[in-house]
């Protein structure tokens, strides 16, 4: 999958700048005008982007302009699709599978492991929504997570700290999940809101915990959408969503033959906003403003909100499903703390340690951390 911070066309000029990932696992195309000096330094790009080889950076910009680099995008938009990996042939897809399944073994099967890792520390849980604790779903609208499984997340936060961290709105989640008792990460990280009150079961935290990154943006959002809405009406199947900090357009029910004409839609729409980021998940685009925050630097304000900024006492376990939970993957890597679990029936470059297939797997994986908790003895 790739990433690309978009910039208008018309503002490239022989003074854009690129930056370039020397990284070979991921990468990053960011271009950005440069109108005052030319040593103006770009903005640095935000943390977690995936990256590519030099050579395919490189061939992505000598197609930076016209019809190719839509096609650069299209072919994005396919390789992430699942059904285009089920369409591998059988043997090379399953050596896949097993190689990938080997680096990234089933949190299930490691269960035990895992908890022998935790040696004792405080395990804070992390769970992404969509894809994680309820299925990918034509309308977002009516991505519902079944009952057993609010029962299990409600057992969950009993039990631990829990946060959504999600790429939706906090009261569009909050309205599918429906638990006073969790923290919620909206937006991406954007919007982080404390259980409501009375209902904080862990002493450490403040009650009325709440971050907003990216408050300047709200009205820029409400205006993008609008002209989103506008400009994808004659693509079927369009869907766009305002999250209030972010927004996205999901492409779930376009027909393949019309994804050049939504690309082009959507980077007529965002030439205008050179402050904000296109980037692509699971079937959908992601419009977020250009700051500094995304889930991983969501994780770590709530994990020092929880009192444990400098703790080796503490033993973060993050649940997700898509590009965006990289952050988090990749922050809790980078402080040697806890670990991610990735819920891909398919093999996926990954900072993950482990992986859940579904949510019907990630649900028996909550399940057990429960009774593991109830066996222990009480401190
Ligand atoms: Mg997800």
């Amino acid at each position: 999958m790739v990433s690309l911070v978009v910039e208008s066309p018309q503002r490239m000029s022989a003074s854009q700048n690129v930056v370039v990932s020397e990284t070979t696992r991921s990468s990053i195309i960011t271009t950005t005008t440069n109108n005052s000096s030319s040593t103006q330094k770009p903005p640095t790009a935000p943390p977690g982007f995936i990256s590519i080889s030099k050579k395919k950076l490189l061939k992505n910009l000598d197609i930076i302009n016209g019809g190719q680099r839509i096609n650069a995008w299209v072919d994005s938009m396919r390789a992430s699709s699942p059904t285009h990996l089920k369409s591998l042939p059988s043997l090379s897809s399953q050596q896949q599978l097993n190689s990938w399944i080997m680096e990234h073994p089933s949190a299930l099967e490691m269960f035990e492991k895992i908890m022998e890792a935790s040696g004792g520390k405080q395990i804070v849980m992390f769970l992404d929504y969509d894809g994680t604790l309820s299925p990918i779903v034509d309308d977002p609208d009516k991505a519902f997570m079944s009952s057993k499984m609010r029962r299990t997340v409600k057992k969950v936060a009993k039990c631990f700290p829990t946060a959504i961290v999600t790429g939706r709105c906090i009261d569009k989640v909050y309205n599918f999940v429906k638990l006073a008792e969790l923290y919620y990460a909206g937006s991406h990280g954007m919007d982080i809101k404390g259980p409501a009150k009375g209902f904080s079961r862990h002493k450490r935290v403040r009650q009325s915990l709440l971050y907003q990154a990216a408050s300047d943006y709200l009205p820029i959002i409400d205006e993008v959408c609008r002209q989103l809405v506008e400009k994808t009406k004659t693509t079927p199947g369009a869907i766009v969503e305002n999250h209030k900090f972010c927004a996205s357009v999901h492409f779930r029910c376009v027909d393949e033959k019309r994804w050049s004409e939504l690309v082009l839609q959507i980077r007529s729409v965002l030439k205008e906003y050179p402050t904000l980021n296109l980037t692509q998940g699971r079937k959908v685009f992601e419009i977020r403003p250009m700051i500094e925050w995304d889930k991983g630097k969501a994780l770590e304000f709530l994990l020092q909100s929880l009192g444990f900024g400098n703790s080796n006492s503490v033993f973060p376990v993050y649940i997700g499903d898509d590009r965006t939970d990289e952050d988090a993957f990749k922050m809790l890597r980078d402080r040697g703390e806890g670990f991610g679990i990735l819920v891909s029936k398919y093999p996926k470059d990954t900072d993950a340690s482990y992986s859940l297939q579904d949510p019907s797997e990630v649900m028996d994986f909550l399940q057990r951390l429960v009774e593991w908790k109830q066996m222990q003895p009480r401190m």
